[in-house]
């Protein structure tokens, strides 16, 4: 699948990634102008479209590239990791995927060009873990489709632009109700609500989106009425690939943390040496869950399983490098001082974005289950 002298162009890719992050800020607290300050760095690299073809604003890169540069931008900062995750994978990707042509040139190329930040809303009070049972209502009239309803917990909803929403026309058709449709800023009736005080990536906003008779012309209808969670669900099955190289930064910035504390100390001890150990052998196997599962997207395959044992393990490995970095700092650990705590913090949210550990659990298992005869 991968050759040796291939891995070598990717190895490259990311010692630029490197250099080119230098002037990345690291945010804890909300600051819209740090936040466009990164995300302008990050557009003029070309790095809000990674993995879209040239001729729609993108690099034209592989999967595989994209995963390296939200892993390198969350090693510095996972606020704007997780921002550029759910402008690229979750708001841009089902637009390119199921956009028609219009769509693609009004959507699709300000947003790889990252003229214009996007996200994505499916979460709604009643409705996370469980796609089909949306509620925010769509109604055909005319011309248009009138919106009503809910989302939260929404990455980006304070900078976007565009915003790509799940729906339904018909609650009780279950999954087959389900209808996406791209909706701008401005649209009358759409306006964001309150802002969530988080745990951790605190850099990023996450809001309500409220939908009060909001009018969507019919040429914003994304793909076709009623298909929504097929294409919800091959979105986040490529979400999953940005968390994982998301938690994938976190935990290569604790660890180096690690390496740092003991390079410095003037005795040495057995038991560091094992957590190194231990942290190294979990890093280069989650490194390899990611990329497998970004070249498994980069053939074109959906790879369900493959990116939900990406995520799941490697949240996993990201909170328990970032506790055994805090243990060691001991009390500068939980200080301010070295920002251990706030990765801490930020490692978190891995469990929980884009489908949580126990989901990631039940479709592995029913995938394993499937493809065993
Ligand atoms: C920082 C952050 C950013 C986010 N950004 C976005 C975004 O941009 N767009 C968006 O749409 N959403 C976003 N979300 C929402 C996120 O995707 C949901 O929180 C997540 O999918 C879980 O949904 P829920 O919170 O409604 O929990 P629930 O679905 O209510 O789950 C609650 C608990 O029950 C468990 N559970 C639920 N169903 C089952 C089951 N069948 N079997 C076993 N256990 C189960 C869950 O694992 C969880 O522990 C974001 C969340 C966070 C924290």
């Amino acid at each position: 699948m991968l050759k040796i002298n291939d891995y070598k162009k990717y190895l490259e890719f990311q010692e630029e990634v490197k250099e080119n992050l230098k002037n990345l800020k690291e945010l804890d607290e909300y600051s819209p102008s740090l936040l466009k300050e990164n995300l302008n760095l990050l557009k003029e690299k070309g790095y809000l479209g990674v993995p879209y073809p040239k001729e729609y604003g993108g690099l034209g890169l592989d999967y595989l590239h994209y995963a390296i540069v939200i892993c390198e931008i969350s090693k510095i900062c996972p606020s704007t990791g997780l921002a550029v995750a759910a402008h690229t994978s979750l708001c841009a990707f089902p637009i390119f995927k199921y956009g028609d042509e219009e769509q693609k040139k009004r959507y699709l190329i300000p947003l790889a060009r990252g003229e214009k930040i996007g996200a994505m809303g499916l979460t709604e009070p009643n409705a996370g873990s469980e796609a089909s049972a949306i509620e925010l209502q769509a109604k055909k009239n005319g011309n248009f489709y009138i919106l009503n309803g809910t989302k939260r917990f929404i990455t980006n909803s304070k900078e976007a632009e565009i915003f790509v929403i799940l729906s339904t026309l018909d609650k009780s058709l279950g999954k087959k109700g389900i209808t996406a449709f791209i909706i701008e800023r401005n649209f009358k009736g759409f306006t964001i609500g309150r802002e969530e005080d988080k745990l951790g990536v605190r850099g990023s906003s996450t809001c309500e989106l409220i939908f009060e008779d909001c009018e969507v012309p019919k040429e914003n209808l994304l793909g076709k009425e009623g298909e929504g969670y097929k294409y919800i669900m091959e979105t986040l099955d490529g979400g999953r690939i940005s968390i994982a190289a998301f938690s994938l930064g976190i935990a290569k910035r604790a660890y180096e943390m690690i390496l740092k504390w003991e390079k410095e100390r003037e005795t040495k001890s057995e038991i560091v040496y094992k957590i190194i150990a231990e942290c190294d052998t979990l890093i280069e196997s989650a490194t390899l869950l990611t990329y497998y599962s970004a070249l498994l997207k980069n053939q074109g395959e959906r790879g369900d399983k493959e990116s939900a044992n990406a995520k799941l393990y490697t949240s996993e490995v990201a909170i328990k490098v970032c506790d055994y970095a805090l243990s060691l700092y001991s009390y500068y650990g939980i200080s301010k001082e070295y920002n251990l705590e706030k990765f801490f913090r930020d490692a978190k949210i891995c469990e929980i974005g884009e489908g949580t550990s126990e989901i990631m659990k039940l479709i592995i298992a029913k995938e394993a289950l499937k493809n065993f005869k």
